[in-house]
């Protein structure tokens, strides 16, 4: 009997604004394979029942974001070492019959580096600039690809103090007013606030303060050039922006969904960047 189409979801609440069904859609468009992605609002009210209930809907598993990331890291049944580093859940999937849950996002960040800024990985310190759940996931790649100093700055100090206290290693904790001199021999800055969202202006930090081979990551990618980046490049430094985090996150889950490692080509990011511009 040839086997039933697999299905995949991202669930998450609201949920019309996620571009993970275009992402997976083109794969599955791509790799000629018989299934199907799509986006499920689910209320935290209903979302253990939801979890619950993916076997015998029939779901291979999916994506889980906002706000059920910390909701899926307690239900499931295992996780991997990702997900327990970092406190929350992305992914879920079935492996012989038992719900595992994932994070791929401490993947897509470092991923993302490697295709656009190769050589990344030399960085022997790194300002993180923010504490909240993506920063969490940065900080455990940057840790896991060997980046040996990290130094944390966030609007609410004691957020970065609880956050480097999370994880060992070196790793230092400052408020915003020390930017200027954490920047001043760091080789590597990333963006992990939501400052530079669409319309908004702010710089989380100036790339005046950097030195002249830094490069600078925004994980915010609406818009795709944030204030950020274009004074970073302004000031000739290789800046890198988050759609590509986006992107790479994607691949572990779909693999484990639908059985083939997908890639991440410049067309399926034209696909992503003419629906941001459809959408501006
Ligand atoms: P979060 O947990 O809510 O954390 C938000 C962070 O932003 C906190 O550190 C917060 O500081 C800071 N912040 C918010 N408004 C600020 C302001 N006006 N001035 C200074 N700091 C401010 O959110 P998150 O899940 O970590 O996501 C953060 C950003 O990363 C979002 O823009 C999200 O879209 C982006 N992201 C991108 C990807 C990707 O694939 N590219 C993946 C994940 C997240 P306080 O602690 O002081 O409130």
């Amino acid at each position: 009997m040839a086997d039933l189409p697999r299905r995949a979801f991202v669930c998450g609440h609201p949920i019309a604004h996620s571009r993970s069904p275009i992402i997976h859609s083109y794969w599955l468009d791509r790799y000629g394979i018989a299934g199907s992605y799509t986006a499920i609002d689910v209320a935290p009210e209903r979302f253990a029942d939801f979890l619950a209930g993916l076997g015998e809907a029939g779901l291979a598993g999916g994506n889980v974001t906002i706000p059920h990331k910390q909701a899926a890291f307690a239900a499931v049944s295992r996780r991997d070492a990702a997900a327990d580093a970092i406190g929350a859940v992305n992914t879920v999937w079935f492996e012989d019959g038992i719900l595992h849950g994932g994070n791929t996002d401490a993947y897509g960040f470092a991923a993302n580096l490697d295709e656009r800024a190769p050589g990344w990985v030399q960085s022997r310190s790194a300002v993180v600039v923010g504490a909240g759940g993506a920063a969490r996931a940065v900080v455990h790649a940057l840790i896991d690809r060997g980046v040996g100093d990290i130094r944390l700055a966030n609007r609410t100090a004691g957020r970065a103090v609880e956050l480097a206290a999370r994880f060992s290693g070196r790793i230092s904790a400052h408020a915003t007013e020390a930017l200027p001199e954490i920047c001043a021999d760091a080789d590597l800055l990333i963006n992990t606030t939501s400052l530079g969202m669409a319309g908004d202006m702010g710089l989380p930090a100036d790339p005046a303060w950097l030195p002249d081979h830094a490069i600078v990551n925004d994980l915010v990618y609406v818009p795709l050039e944030t204030p950020l980046l274009a004074a970073a490049a302004a000031r000739g430094l290789k800046a890198v922006d988050g759609l590509g985090m986006l992107l790479h996150q994607a691949v572990p889950g779909f693999e484990l969904w639908f059985g083939r490692r997908p890639e991440v080509s410049p067309a399926l990011r034209d696909r992503i960047v003419a629906d941001l511009d459809r959408k501006k």
